[in-house]
């Protein structure tokens, strides 16, 4: 087998393994906000921690970073829940930061006591002056050599709820010099009136992602702590907190950080999807149009193609866009594997074979996937009328036209060979029947000569009494544009594509009259398909997946 190289944080563990730090302190964590669905984004930091995980057989958690009451829900918790078994991963531990909140209260006090923190009583615009900027020093706050005893009684009473929302804060006291911006006494906690979906109103005032973090890992003796590169300035700060609270008979954990996964014609901030679902410009977060674990996967999507995708992105330190493409290239190579192969057509028109005997019918044998040889046979059933594309015929065909014309030869896939005859059209002039005539013995598999005469395409059809008809919802990118969420002047929305779904009726062979919800299938010359959670046995409901990249041959 293929030696892969070691990305950059393997190479961090190596070289730490290999200085001594004993492989069974290795424990990583995955640290999603519970104010969203999981996206595309998500998986390669899933993929990332899990599998490290897996290589240095270390346990990992699933931390829920839930110290925002205003945004987070349980509902949430719940699909994050759902999408990373779907991805096929297992969390050691199930956490949640606010079953910290005692701790890092205790710890805060503690901070206070060392005169590392204090109660500033200004409004967030004095703050926000005296910030300064990296190369001009800010200005110290009035309250900054507040008494510890006062901190201490401000502090308690910002915990009682005494106090409005907005009028007290806690802040670490550390440098209001420093040329890194976030050292310029953070905030670490503020007062919010709100209910928690855990803690309900045990708290009212709530701890900074900044302070939580670091502290989090600590109390789970997380040793690499992985975020992506916009976390890079708040190292300095997650190591001063820890600095704080460190005892050295524990495993210290440490930041790295990784360039986050930015795909084409789409967005991936939560913030942006929710209002994609609040507006209405999607049906939800498990549209199948959305980035989402949950969209992708009604859109049909497999948990391994995804798990494929981000292992040939990899793992790197600079940022850069992926392009969708290669998500659809990694979801059909899997598809391609597994999917049995299937005849629908969407868009039919009628055909006649004028010679075929009035009433008759057969059963034809079709492979269910020649990728995959236990996939086995089925029986196809045939007869006199049978649905095929409209645009895979042409009364007069151009040259290098392979598909069904007046005078020319095709073949039904699994079936017979065909010749176009003549036409019926309407008052308009739409075709509404081809007649056509068969050679009897030109049966695919029959073993006869005439099976065996090569002619210059093959069709695919549904035989019209045995046809089902069903719904087909087909998509389209959501986005018109490459990078919808960087243009200045402009909102992402104003990009949204407003055709990027259409529904229309299509008919399947008989054989998917039993598929259910999550079914997937090759719909032969048209694409993967799969069953959607909308349908029904009476009603069935299809999203196309994801196009061929080549129209098949025979
Ligand atoms: P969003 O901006 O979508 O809200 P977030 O980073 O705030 O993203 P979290 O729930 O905090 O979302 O993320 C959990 C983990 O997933 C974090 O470690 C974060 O770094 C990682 N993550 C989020 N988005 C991406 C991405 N696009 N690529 C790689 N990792 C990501
Ligand atoms: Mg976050
Ligand atoms: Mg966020």
């Amino acid at each position: 087998t293929e030696e892969k190289s070691l990305h950059f944080i393997e190479q961090i563990i190596e070289e730490n393994l290999s200085n001594g730090f004993p492989q069974n302190k290795l424990r990583f964590r995955f640290p999603p906000e519970p104010n969203g669905y999981l996206h595309i984004g998500h998986a390669k930091s899933i993929c990332l921690n899990f599998g490290l995980g897996l290589k240095y057989n270390a346990p990992v958690n699933l931390r829920f970073d839930d110290t925002n009451p205003a945004k987070e829900e349980q509902e949430y918790v719940d699909a994050i829940k759902e999408d990373l078994q779907w991805l096929g991963f297992q969390w050691d531990k199930e956490l949640y930061a606010s079953d910290y909140f005692q701790q890092l209260y205790d710890w805060a006090i503690l901070l206070i006591n060392k005169g590392k923190a204090y109660v500033d009583s200004q409004s967030s615009e004095a703050m926000a002056e005296q910030k300064g900027t990296p190369s001009q020093a800010g200005v110290d706050s009035p309250y900054r050599n507040r008494s510890i005893e006062e901190n201490l009684a401000l502090f308690e009473r910002m915990k009682n709820g005494d106090f409005e929302e907005g009028t007290h804060i806690l802040r670490a006291k550390i440098d209001m010099t420093s040329s890194n911006m976030l050292m310029r006494d953070p905030i670490m906690y503020r007062v919010l009136h709100k209910e928690h979906h855990r803690t309900g109103n045990d708290w009212c005032i709530y701890p900074m992602y900044d302070y939580t973090h670091g502290e989090s890992d600590y109390l789970e003796q997380v040793s690499h702590s992985i975020c992506t590169l916009e976390f890079v300035m708040h190292r300095e700060l997650y190591d001063w907190f820890l600095d704080q609270i460190y005892d050295e008979n524990q495993v210290r954990p440490h930041q790295y950080e990784f360039a986050r996964l930015n795909l084409n014609y789409t967005v991936m901030s939560k913030r942006k999807l929710l209002q994609l679902v609040q507006e209405n410009f999607v049906n939800g977060w498990d549209d199948p149009r959305m980035p989402t674990i949950s969209g992708l996967r009604r859109r049909g999507y497999t948990a391994a193609s995804i798990r494929k995708f981000c292992e040939n992105i990899g793992v790197a330190k600079r940022e850069n866009s992926i392009d969708y493409s290669l998500l659809e290239f990694c979801l059909r190579d899997d598809l391609n594997k597994t999917a049995p192969r299937v005849m629908a057509v969407l868009d039919p028109v009628k055909v006649v074979i004028t010679n075929y005997p009035e009433g008759k019918e057969e059963l034809l044998d079709a492979e269910n996937n020649q990728e995959d040889e236990s996939a086995g046979f089925r029986k196809l059933p045939f007869s006199k009328e049978f649905y095929i594309e409209r645009e895979d015929f042409l009364e007069v065909a151009p040259s290098k036209f392979f598909r069904l014309s007046i005078g020319n030869e095709v073949r039904l896939k699994n079936a017979y060979i065909i010749k176009g005859e003549s036409v019926v059209k309407d008052a308009e002039g739409t075709i509404t029947e081809i007649h056509v005539t068969y050679d009897e013995d030109s049966r695919s598999g029959s073993g006869s000569e005439a099976s065996k005469r090569k002619v210059a395409g093959t069709l695919h059809w549904v035989s019209i009494p045995h046809a089902v008809a069903v719904e087909v919802r087909l998509y389209d990118r959501l986005f018109t544009d490459e990078a919808p969420d960087s243009h200045k002047e402009k909102s992402f929305l104003d990009f949204i594509n407003p055709n990027s779904l259409s529904i229309i009726k299509g008919f399947v062979e008989p054989s998917l009259a039993t598929a259910v919800s999550g079914d997937k299938f090759q719909f032969q010359r048209l694409g993967y398909f799969n069953v959607d959670k909308d349908s029904t046995p009476s009603k069935l409901v299809f999203n196309k997946t994801v196009g061929l990249k080549d129209a098949w041959e025979e």
